[in-house]
């Protein structure tokens, strides 16, 4: 029998959050029934839901920073058992037949991966996310949640974590390279904490001064606010890896000029809108402008293992959602970029719809 739960559900754009009973399948052979403990807010569900990106799919439960139990296994399944501390991030499902499942980029599936909200499963149903009291997925895209890491500071890695740990491991950050974070929120605090925990020496770049105390205590060496020309004039061709968190437009030449020959300049950060550079500015040094997505699940296991390893947890502030007005609230505080450094909503909370 599906079963009935508790979550948070935008009705259509612009809307507030509003409490629903929210349906969820009865478990398949390969089915791990999660009760969730706290979900992350990224700035991807906001501009899901503010339909920034075009084609969100109303109504919508977000949420793909999930924490949690296992409640319920199906018949065949064999990598968790009830009681086991769980996670799921961004995606829900894959092919696991094609080159890129098989090689563990399964959010590179040829066949479309599901994404966990604003996607349609394989059967046509729409996939619905962590903003809710409990999710089944198959135990494929389940991670475990090692020992040591709290739930609410796990949360945010299952795409914070793993959106920066990905590009930090993939572009070589490690002792005697200079790491650059720019925008010090969700992802960037993780960044700053995940690439000082591999050797890197880390610079944040942030709007102003106002995180550089935080940013020294998350792991960062020297902070500059971009407001500051001169500043910014003296960091140029510093840096051997610079990874964008920014949720908004950037000039990308101004970051670019921070490079070294050679250097990597990694956009994470997705504003709906283009990028914009001349050639030259890429041509002379050599240098990469690109971009990255989350991380396949085998990475995501590795990144939970390399955080329990160096005891890191996201650094949170943990939301009471009994007033739904609460979570629209701190919508707009993250869009202020108000929030130190990622909300998590206790799924306890949820009001009965
Ligand atoms: P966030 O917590 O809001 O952090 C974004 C940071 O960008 C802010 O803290 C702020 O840093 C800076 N910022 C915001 N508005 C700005 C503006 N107008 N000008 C300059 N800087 C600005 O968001 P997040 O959850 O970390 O997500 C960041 C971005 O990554 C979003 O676009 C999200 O959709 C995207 N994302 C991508 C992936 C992927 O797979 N590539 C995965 C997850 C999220 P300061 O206050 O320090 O200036
Ligand atoms: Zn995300």
């Amino acid at each position: 029998m599906p079963t009935t739960t508790r979550a948070l559900s935008v009705p259509s754009a612009g809307a507030p959050f509003e409490a629903i009973d929210l349906e969820r399948r009865d478990l398949r052979d390969d089915d791990v029934r999660i009760d969730i403990a706290f979900a992350g807010i990224c700035h991807s569900d906001i501009h899901t839901v503010r339909d920034e990106w075009g084609a969100a799919h109303y109504p919508i439960v977000t949420g793909h920073e999930i924490a949690g139990t296992v409640s319920a296994v199906g018949d065949g399944v064999t990598r968790y058992k009830v009681g086991d501390r769980v996670g799921v991030g961004c995606l829900v499902d894959s092919c696991t037949e094609c080159e890129q499942c098989k090689n563990g980029n399964e959010q590179f599936c040829t066949q479309g991966s599901v994404g966990t909200y604003n996607s349609q499963n394989y059967d046509g149903e729409w996939a619905a996310g962590g903003y809710s009291q409990q999710i089944v997925v198959t135990e494929r895209m389940v991670l475990s949640i090692p020992e040591g890491i709290e739930l609410d500071e796990a949360a945010p890695l299952l795409c914070a974590g793993i959106t920066t740990y990905s590009p930090l491991k993939r572009w070589g950050a490690g002792p005697g390279r200079k790491v650059a974070v720019v925008g010090v929120g969700g992802l960037g605090h993780m960044a700053v904490k995940l690439a000082a925990a591999m050797g890197a020496e880390v610079t944040t770049l942030s709007r102003s001064s106002a995180k550089a105390d935080d940013a020294k205590a998350l792991g960062s060496s020297n902070h500059i606010a971009t407001s500051d020309t001169d500043a910014m004039k003296a960091a140029r061709a510093t840096f051997d890896l610079i990874i964008n968190t920014v949720s908004a437009d950037l000039d990308m030449e101004t970051y670019v000029r921070l490079l070294r020959p050679h250097g990597a300049l990694v956009n994470v950060g997705l504003p709906p809108s283009k990028l914009s550079i001349r050639p030259g500015a890429l041509i002379g040094g050599n240098k990469v402008l690109t971009g990255s997505n989350i991380g396949g699940i085998p990475e995501t296991q590795e990144m939970l293992d390399f955080c329990a390893e160096h005891g890191i947890g996201a650094t949170i502030e943990t939301l009471d959602a009994s007033d739904t007005t609460t979570v629209d609230t701190a919508y707009d505080k993250v869009v202020a970029g108000d929030v130190r450094y990622r909300y998590v909503i206790d799924t306890a909370t949820i009001p009965s719809a």
